[in-house]
């Protein structure tokens, strides 16, 4: 493949030899789409993703003897963003079929997965990511992967450069270029991959990161793709960067519109304190192996009950979500997920966007859910799942007063667009990496379906699956958690 991230060329220059490999367990071969199962318990509120809303996908899907290709297209209602986004797919596309015709002789089995992520959505921006892994099953060196992202203003359909969003001088893209690299080399140090300050150099600036993704108002997120380290392990690599230091060159229109800038003749805001260190302690196993947390919301329902005994099957701990008003229906349920020793976390009692309430209103979803868990398995869950993902400061202050922090994640599946089991595995599959937070929900019959499959596929890349307090440790009252770094 020609179209590999920067991350990777210079894996290749400095690791040389070390094949690419490391997806192949991330490509199975794509399942004919199961026919999907209708569920009928508690549904109608968790259709709509703050994240999501009017993005839908298309779906383009090849099997044959030669290939399985799997490629989705977000669609947008903003044709040009769609357009800038397809091209770009188109490309990569078009660049496997190439490599695939060059080897119509042999009898090896390609394959490619493309789909997207998206990490912010409001009324003027959009930030998305794709991600395109490859494979073939008799020849390693085609087998990599590739991430490329981008914010786009809705209102022009244009990418938001850099250069749009840190004024034009070129000293705020030097600093942020500058911090990124030190965050990669930390990332990649602590990762035992050796990299040179001129690798760094060619890899990260404003060639090969034009643009950047919006995380949330302090932070933006650069989801610079896969490192790879050898023939058993991949990773993303996503760097967050605060805004903080940056808020110098931010005194800006654009900036201002998505981010939370500080006007320069204010103090610049303390900077928030870094996640907690892994509950396992060092040399615990989410250091020295690859851990990652299944979460599922919006239950205990008619379907959890199947969902638990997979879990047990597999050994694999999860975290779950659960609504006050279906405790209340299904605390059995909620007992067996606490015995199992699966980890609760509270999502409201009956999931309204919590932005859309008052500080009264919230305390009391967040203390009746508290209070019917305590109740069932003795236990008080120390963090929410905020409905539909959305919070603002408001939300965070009301959480932070009732004790709580607040876990969102870093792989979403859409499950509750997309009622099809080998979509949802493959969205999980795709999207993980070690101290990842993939969500679903386990009132769907066809997330359920999915779990198995991602269990194996991920299982076989090493992963173990924890819970969310395995997985970042104890969390901090206000804070905001995604994965674990
Ligand atoms: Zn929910």
């Amino acid at each position: 493949m020609k179209r590999f991230l920067f991350l990777q060329q210079w894996l290749y220059v400095g690791v040389i030899a070390l094949c690419l490999s490391v997806i192949g367990v991330g490509i199975a071969r794509y399942v004919a789409m199961d026919s999907a199962t209708a569920s009928s318990d508690q549904e109608g509120y968790y259709f709509v993703s703050s994240q999501y809303n009017d993005i839908t996908s298309r779906f383009s899907n090849t099997s044959n003897t030669q290939m399985d290709s799997i490629v989705e297209y977000p669609e947008t209602p903003y044709p040009k963003i769609n357009e800038t986004v397809a091209k770009t797919i188109d490309t990569y596309h078009t660049d496997f079929l190439e490599a695939v015709n060059q080897n119509a002789t042999s009898t090896n089995h390609f394959m490619e997965n493309i789909s997207y992520q998206v990490y912010f959505s409001n009324d003027t921006h959009l930030s998305l990511a794709i991600h395109a892994i490859y494979a073939s099953r008799d020849d390693e060196a085609f087998s990599g992967s590739s991430t490329e992202f981008w914010t786009f203003d809705k209102r022009t359909g244009e990418v938001v450069s850099l250069a749009d969003l840190l004024g034009n001088s070129t000293d705020g893209r030097e600093r942020l270029f500058i911090s990124l690299r030190d965050a990669t080399k930390r990332e990649l140090e602590r990762r035992k991959i050796a990299v040179t300050d001129e690798e760094l150099k060619d890899s990260i600036n404003a060639e090969t990161v034009p643009s950047f993704a919006i995380l949330n108002k302090k932070e933006l997120l650069f989801p610079l793709g896969r490192a790879n380290e050898g023939s058993s392990s991949s990773d993303d690599v996503e760097i967050k960067l605060q805004i903080d230091t940056l808020q110098l060159f931010l005194q800006n229109d654009t900036a201002r519109s998505i981010l939370d800038v500080v006007p320069i003749q204010q103090p610049a805001q303390p900077e928030q304190p870094a996640l907690p260190s892994t509950s396992t302690g060092p040399g615990g196993y989410c250091n020295t192996q690859k851990c990652i947390a299944l979460t599922f919301d919006d239950g205990p329902s008619i379907h959890t009950n199947r969902l638990l005994d997979i879990l047990k099957n597999a050994k694999a701990r999860a975290t779950f979500f659960v609504l006050g008003q279906n405790v209340e229906k299904h605390a059995a349920i909620l007992k067996r997920e606490n015995v199992e020793k699966h980890e609760i976390g509270n999502h409201s009692w009956d999931h309204p966007q919590f932005t859309k309430l008052n500080h009264a209103a919230i305390l009391s979803q967040l203390q009746r859910t508290d209070a019917i868990i305590q109740e069932t398995i003795s236990k008080r869950p120390s963090f929410v799942r905020p409905p539909y993902g959305a919070f603002d400061s408001n939300v965070i202050a009301s959480l932070s007063s009732a004790g709580h922090s607040s876990i969102l994640w870093s792989v979403d599946t859409r499950d509750w667009a997309d009622r099809n089991a080998s979509i949802i595995c493959n969205r999980a599959v795709t999207g993980a990496s070690s101290g990842g937070i993939i969500i679903m929900h386990d009132v769907h019959a066809t997330t359920v379906d999915a779990v198995p499959c991602i269990l194996k596929r991920l299982a076989a890349d090493n992963y173990v699956f924890v819970t969310v307090s395995e997985l970042i440790g104890t969390t901090k009252p206000g804070q905001t958690y995604y994965r674990a770094r």
